[in-house]
C-alpha cells in the first residue's frame, strides 16, 4: 500500500503515519522529520534547509525532491505513508511521475480535516522527541516520565512566530494540491477531529474500504 498523509500542520499527519506504521507496517517517510535529523547533524543540506525551517517557508524543492526520491526507493516503492511531502503541484507533478515510472502508484491520498483553532492548540502544545522525532501533546499524549526532558522539544517552527507563516504557506502553497488529488480520483477525505486511536480507525476503515472496491 502506497499512501500520502495529507492536511494542514498540525492535522496529526505525523501522529497518523506513526499509527500506521505500529499497525499496518508502513514505513513512515516524513520529509520534515528527515529535514530535522539533517539539521541536529549540520550537514550541507541541514544547513540550507534551517533557515527555511525557522522562518517556517518551504525548503526548495530540489533538495527535498533529493530526500523524497532517496527514501521512497529506500523502501522499494512500497509500503509507505508519506507525510509532508508533496507540499507543492510541482513536487506533487514529480512524484506521480516518478512512482508511475516505477509501476508504483498510490492507493489513495488521505486528507486529515480539521478546523483552524484546533490546529492552533496542537501546534502550541506540541513537542516533539529530537531523536526518535515522535510527537507529544502535552495534555492529551504527554511524554512518558523516565524521559530525558532534555530530548524533548518544542519545534522552532512550531512557535507562535513561525506558526502564522506556516498556516500562511499551506493556504497558499499546498491547500490547492486537494483539488488535483480530487481530479485524479485519489482523495479520501477523512475527520480528523478526535482522539488519535479513534482518528486511526477512521483512517484503516477508509482504506479497508477502498481496497475492497478494487
Ligand atoms: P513538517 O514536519 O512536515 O511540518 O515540516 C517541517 C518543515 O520542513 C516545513 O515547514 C518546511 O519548512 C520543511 N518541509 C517539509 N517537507 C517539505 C516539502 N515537501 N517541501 C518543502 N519544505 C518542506
Amino acid at each position: 500500500m502506497r499512501i500520502v498523509l495529507f492536511g494542514a500542520p498540525g492535522a496529526g499527519k505525523g501522529s497518523q503515519s506513526s499509527l500506521l506504521f505500529e499497525n499496518e507496517g508502513l514505513e513512515h517517510i516524513s520529509t520534515g522529520i528527515i529535514l530535522r535529523r539533517a539539521i541536529a547533524d549540520d550537514s550541507s543540506v541541514g544547513r540550507e534547509a534551517k533557515q527555511y525551517m525557522d522562518a517556517g517557508a518551504l525548503v526548495p524543492g530540489r533538495v527535498v525532491r533529493k530526500l523524497a526520491e532517496k527514501a521512497i526507493t529506500d523502501s522499494e516503492f512500497d509500503q509507505f505513508v508519506l507525510d509532508g511531502y508533496p507540499r507543492t503541484i510541482e513536487q506533487a507533478e514529480w512524484l506521480f511521475e516518478f512512482l508511475e515510472s516505477n509501476d508504483a502508484p498510490l492507493l489513495a491520498v488521505v486528507y486529515l480535516k480539521v478546523p483552524d483553532d484546533i490546529i492552533v492548540n496542537r501546534i502550541s502544545n506540541r513537542r516533539v522527541h529530537v531523536e526518535t522525532g515522535e510527537n507529544f501533546h502535552l495534555e492529551y499524549k504527554p511524554p512518558p516520565t523516565g524521559i530525558d526532558p532534555s530530548l524533548i522539544i518544542q519545534r522552532d517552527d512550531d512557535r507562535p512566530e513561525a506558526i502564522l507563516n506556516r498556516l500562511l504557506v499551506y493556504h497558499e502553497e499546498t491547500r490547492p494540491l486537494k483539488d488535483y488529488f480530487r481530479e485524479r480520483d485519489l482523495l479520501l477525505i477523512v475527520d480528523g477531529v478526535g482522539s488519535f486511536q479513534e482518528v486511526h480507525s477512521r483512517v484503516t476503515g477508509a482504506l479497508r474500504e477502498l481496497q475492497a472496491e478494487l
